[in-house]
Formats: structure tokens, C-alpha cells, sequence
């Protein structure tokens, strides 16, 4: 059994129970399922074999949504490259143990340094996203003699119908480059002696749970590689994943069918970039209740987790389930609780009005599901609450992939200067 479930009332990740992991990491923690991600890893790979048959494609997984080391090299050894947004992410990918050549850097705004470290390791592909990056990176190969393959991100101006802080597809974002401006910046790459143009690229927002947006951008992107000649195409991420139970995600035959229908008959390699879709589902942020409070009308459950370790609810105003990790025996009914961190802001609740079994009391564990993906990447140390730890369970085995952050920590990087002290 993969991911989280019930087995005798008691919350299970993959094989283990979940209370004895929290009593040796303690609270809050993140815990991950192997299980899960293998699975989701597989039933991609696996649809776009369906679709594409012996048509070439490459996964590159978005490293943004989990950085952790033991998760790129899981799903480095399952056959992923990586998407990279920094030069942190390079060196987070190469030292997970992948070859620079299976990674893609993506992202605004590259600095003098990344791009050069990028090419200095051989970097696979460079998703450019303006004319200003484009000079930049002829600039820094020409003075590095060293060779740059280079993709351009094209901005196809679709509405990737998700929530606004995810939307990178519309004309109006800052990301890409509007398709009537490609030919020139294409030729332009070509002209150069050290950059090599291979392919094109788009990326038009994430969580996104209909077929039309991706078909209205892969269309973009199909014509305008046709028009350019280019030796690739690279459809991005942002397959949805459900975080309620009646969202309704992509069916992976309809999105792998879509990519068949739109870019197979360039005959040309496909890449992806899948985040969220492999990790969101495989993660869990662990946590304790600290009070029940009594509101004016309504229940706070005051947790020990809080919107510094998982942003998504404050930012995104995103939906997480949360579960007990022991079910109540013999629940006496259920009453609605706000759900909310120790944090000192309002916008740290992970949940309003959320019907819990009673009794629920100080103590008891609870499980913020979902939360593999831009969860403890987007992590900070607000309030100065150190880093939670990080437990990979993959089946029946078990390892800390990240250790706490302590408080020492925290104190030992700032620095009084010598007048004031
Ligand atoms: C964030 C990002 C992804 C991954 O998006 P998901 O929605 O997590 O799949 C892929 N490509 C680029 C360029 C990104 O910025």
C-alpha cells in the first residue's frame, strides 16, 4: 500500500504507522512516501508510452516543488532529469547524482554566475525568456568558449484557467517570450557560434485540471517549432493533482494524448516537466495540536505548525486536507474547528470550519496531507521557528532526509558587529 491511509484507525505511510515516526523526529515534521512518488513516476511514464510509443521523451522533474536530496535521487534512479530555477537547484540536482546533461535550466532571472556555472558543467538545455537573457548568455558563452544549448521559452498567451499567483501563461505575465518575437530571437541565437538553439519551450501555470489550456498552448508551441525547425519541444509542467475530494485532475491518457496529438507529428524529442504531479501527494506535514480555544462562536485548534513551514494556504489561499493521525474509537459526533498556526499573523490558518470527529484534545497528532510539493521548500524561519525535519518512509524502510534546523543554528549565522557589543 502506497501513500497515506488508514490501517486500524491508525495513520499509515506506505508500510509504516505514522505515530512512531513523529515520536523520534518529533513535531513538526515532514514525511514523505517512496511508495507514492514510484507510483506516480510510473503511471506518467507509463501513459506516455501509451501514447507516444517508441516517439522519444524526457522527464525532467521541477525541482522547485521538492529540492530534497533523497527525492531527486529517487527519482533520478526511476529515470527523471531535473528543471532547475537556480544554481542552488544545479548543484542540489548534481549532487542527488544526475547528469548536468538531463537537467534544464528554466526561470526570469538567471544571474551572470548560475548561467555560468551552468555551462561550465555541460548543462543540457537553458529555457531563455527574453532577448536581454538571450545577449547575456551569448555574452558569457562567448567569453567561456564554451557551447550553449539553448531553448526559447515562448509566452503562448493562454489562460491556464488556475489560481492568478500560479498563472505564467497569459500575455501579461513575466514569463516567456511572445511567439512573434521567437523568429528573430531564434536567428539571432543562431548567428552566435557558441549557441546552439535546440528546441522550444513553454510552461503556462500550475495545478491546472482542463484539457484546453494545455491544448491551446501546445498548439502555439507546435506551430512554432514547425515554423523555426526546432529539434525539440518542451511542454513545461503544471498537471493538478486533487487536494479535495471532488477535484477532478487531468486524465493522464487525455494530457499524454494531447501531446501525441499536438507535437507528435513534429517527430521530434518531448520533454516535460513535471513538479507538483509526482510529489504533492507523497508528502505530509506532521503536527500536534498545542490548544483547543474557545472563539466567540466557533473552536480554533491551535497546531505547532504554522504558515512558516507550509506557505501554501497563506499564500495561495490553498486547500490542504487535514486528518487525525488516530481516529477517534467512538467518535461522539463532529463539530467544525479554524485550524490555524502558532504563527503571529492572521493569514496563518490552515483551514476554516473544517469538521473534525470528536474528542479532539491537546496532543493529538494531525496530518496536513498533500504536502509533498511546495511544502517545505517554501519553508522559512519567521517567528524564529527553525526548519522541520524531513523523514523519507519508501515501503517498509525509513530514513531522516533532512535533520531539524535548531535554534543554534539560527543564532550561530547572524552576527552582532564589534561597536555594539
Ligand atoms: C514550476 C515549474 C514547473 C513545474 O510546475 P508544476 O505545476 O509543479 O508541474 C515546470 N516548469 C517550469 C518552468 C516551472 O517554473
Amino acid at each position: 500500500m502506497e501513500g497515506f491511509h488508514y490501517r486500524d484507525g491508525v495513520l499509515h505511510v506506505d508500510a509504516l504507522p505514522v505515530p512512531p515516526i513523529v515520536g523520534e523526529a518529533g513535531t513538526p515534521c515532514w514525511v514523505y512516501s517512496g511508495a507514492k512518488i514510484r507510483e506516480r513516476y510510473a503511471a506518467l511514464d507509463s501513459a506516455l508510452r501509451r501514447a507516444l510509443g517508441d516517439h522519444s521523451f524526457r522527464i525532467a522533474f521541477a525541482c522547485k516543488a521538492n529540492g530534497n536530496l533523497a527525492i531527486l535521487r529517487l527519482l533520478h534512479t526511476l529515470g527523471a532529469g531535473a528543471d532547475i530555477v537556480s544554481g542552488g537547484e544545479l548543484r542540489r540536482a548534481m549532487a542527488a547524482g544526475m547528469p548536468p546533461s538531463h537537467v534544464i535550466f528554466s526561470g526570469v532571472g538567471k544571474s551572470v554566475q548560475d548561467i555560468a556555472s551552468a555551462l561550465r558543467c555541460g548543462i543540457g538545455q537553458i529555457n531563455v525568456e527574453s532577448a536581454e537573457e538571450l545577449a547575456q548568455i551569448i555574452s558569457i558563452a562567448e567569453d567561456l568558449r564554451l557551447s550553449a544549448r539553448i531553448a526559447l521559452r515562448i509566452n503562448p498567451d493562454v489562460d491556464a484557467g488556475t489560481h492568478a499567483k500560479i498563472t505564467t501563461g497569459k500575455s501579461d505575465n513575466k514569463f516567456g517570450i511572445p511567439v512573434q518575437a521567437a523568429e528573430s530571437l531564434w536567428r539571432k541565437a543562431h548567428a552566435s557560434r557558441f549557441v546552439e538553439p535546440v528546441g522550444l519551450s513553454l510552461h503556462i501555470g500550475s495545478q491546472i485540471m482542463e484539457p484546453g489550456p494545455f491544448a491551446q498552448a501546445f498548439e502555439v508551441l507546435a506551430s512554432t517549432a514547425k515554423a523555426l525547425d526546432a529539434q525539440s519541444v518542451d511542454v513545461g509542467g503544471g498537471l493538478g493533482v486533487a487536494y479535495r475530494e471532488h477535484d477532478r485532475p487531468l486524465d493522464l491518457d487525455t494530457y499524454c494524448g494531447l501531446i501525441r496529438d499536438r507535437l507528435g507529428p513534429l517527430k521530434v524529442p518531448i520533454i516535460l516537466e513535471p513538479g507538483r504531479f509526482l510529489v504533492a501527494e507523497a508528502g505530509a506535514l506532521l503536527t500536534r495540536v498545542l490548544y483547543i480555544k474557545k472563539g466567540l462562536g466557533k473552536q480554533y485548534l491551535i497546531l505547532d505548525a504554522g504558515m512558516n513551514d507550509l506557505l501554501r494556504p497563506a499564500l495561495y489561499d490553498a486547500w490542504h486536507p487535514i486528518w487525525p493521525v488516530m481516529r477517534p474509537h467512538d467518535a461522539e459526533g463532529e463539530l467544525p474547528f479554524d485550524i490555524v498556526g502558532p504563527v503571529c499573523e492572521t493569514g496563518d490558518t490552515f483551514g476554516i470550519g473544517r469538521r473534525l470527529k470528536t474528542p479532539v484534545a491537546p496532543g493529538d497528532l494531525m496530518a496536513v496531507l498533500c504536502a509533498g510539493a511546495y511544502g517545505a521548500v517554501m519553508s522559512s524561519t519567521y517567528n524564529a521557528r527553525p526548519l522541520a525535519p524531513e523523514v523519507l518512509v519508501d515501503g517498509t524502510r525509513k530514513a531522516t532526509v533532512r535533520a531539524a534546523q535548531t535554534i543554534e543554528d539560527l543564532l550561530a549565522q547572524d552576527a552582532v558587529p564589534d561597536w555594539l557589543s
